[in-house]
């Protein structure tokens, strides 16, 4: 069976009230849109991914949603949650079994509950998430703002995402979601086609980020512990080769002599990254005996080394390096270097920060003979974890 997922992420979260679109906005140094893409992306049966955007950030897509795992398609979203959920269904692969649609706006979304909903709809045709109301609801009276009556709670459910629907069940409501009808969720459009919708168990934590309190809280319930590590990396300076830093040039006549490209940023980085994860460090995954790592890009080891952690179930929050280097000054590439190190890394520009510092003449860096980097690295357990 093939699964694939549209991630909806096509409103622009007026609620809010932020200066950006509110699946933009981090949690933990990810965005909710590379959250909620992720938990799906690294879903073991899913194996295509289509987000919908906003028209507006459709340029910048790669950067906002970051590296997936499977195949992933970007898609403009429509004026209606509906319409955007209808351009990423068609955008999915004609092969596949099951779609599930998720809201970007859940990021907590977890692996057990996506394994009930496809189980559900691969069943019945249609499945969604739900849970069982806890308070009194009551039914209000909208001519007289009073209570009309209470209805009974057993009767209500809240539906979450990801909603999963077989292909034959796609067929049927597509063509609805055109309409003038308006579906808050998908499962409406089967209710309305009269096919039967099956309720599996949701879950608490699975919550809508709406409003900047639901953010404040959602944060403030993000708080598994990270888990750190530091990282140090030194190079000899020398005539003939390239200064490289975070895969950027640095013009200077002098670079690390080594058996990589020397990027004393990027190898600190990715000892503390593949520390913090207990995964090893450098010499191990990337042995400087082994041929296949001759003159290889730090940025590649880098970028390595996150999906090494990755596997073990953590995500890159955040990370802080020092270089040590007399000469040049640093300060011009710094924020180039910030960029590749979060696009690597996956996160926020403001999760990484870079400082050049000079070794005050002292010692072998300070008569600039070498040039040295310490990191920290923050990673989070990942949220499918
Ligand atoms: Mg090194």
């Amino acid at each position: 069976m093939r699964v694939a997922a549209v991630i909806v992420a096509g409103g622009q979260g007026t609620r809010m009230g932020a200066d950006q679109p509110k699946q933009l906005l981090s949690i933990g140094g990810r965005s909710l849109l590379q959250r909620s893409v992720g938990l799906c992306d690294h879903h073991p049966a899913v194996s295509e991914v289509v987000v919908v955007l906003p028209a507006a950030l459709l340029a910048d897509a790669g950067q906002w949603i970051g590296e997936t795992r499977c195949a992933a398609r970007v898609v403009a979203g429509g004026p209606r949650r509906q319409d955007s959920v209808r351009a990423g269904v068609m955008a999915v692969s004609s092969t596949a079994d099951v779609v599930l649609v998720h809201d970007a706006a859940r990021p907590f979304a977890d692996a057990a509950l996506i394994d009930r909903v496809i189980a559900g709809a691969a069943a019945h045709g249609a499945a969604i998430p739900a849970i069982a109301a806890r308070d009194t609801v009551k039914r209000r009276d909208l001519t007289t703002g009073l209570v009309g009556e209470s209805v009974p709670r057993a009767e209500i459910w809240m539906a979450q995402t990801p909603q999963a629907f077989r292909r034959d069940v796609l067929e049927v409501i597509g063509p609805l979601s055109a309409g003038e009808r308006e579906a808050t969720d998908e499962s409406m459009l089967a209710e309305w086609a009269g096919i039967p919708v099956m309720i599996v168990e949701g879950d608490e934590r699975n919550v809508k980020i709406t409003t900047p309190e639901d953010l404040t809280a959602a944060r403030g319930r993000d708080v598994r512990t990270p888990r750190v590590g530091t990282g140090y990396d030194l190079h000899r300076l020398v005539e003939g080769r390239a200064l490289m830093l975070a895969g950027i040039h640095v013009p200077f006549e002098r670079g690390p002599l080594g058996h990589s490209d020397g990027d004393v940023l990027c190898h600190s980085l990715t000892d503390a990254l593949l520390g913090a994860a207990g995964t090893g460090d450098i010499g191990q995954h990337f042995p400087n005996t082994d041929p296949a790592w001759k003159g290889a890009p730090g940025l590649d080891l880098l970028r390595r080394a996150v999906a090494i952690v990755d596997a073990a179930g953590y995500a890159p929050s955040s990370a802080d390096i020092s270089i040590i280097l007399e000469r040049p000054k640093l300060l011009p590439f710094i924020a180039s270097m910030r960029q590749a190190v979060a696009a690597a890394l996956g996160v926020d520009l403001s999760a990484v920060s870079i400082k050049g510092k000079t070794n005050e003449g002292v010692d072998a860096v300070g008569r600039g003979e070498a040039i040295a980097a310490h990191a920290v690295a923050v990673l989070s357990v990942r949220g499918d974890a």
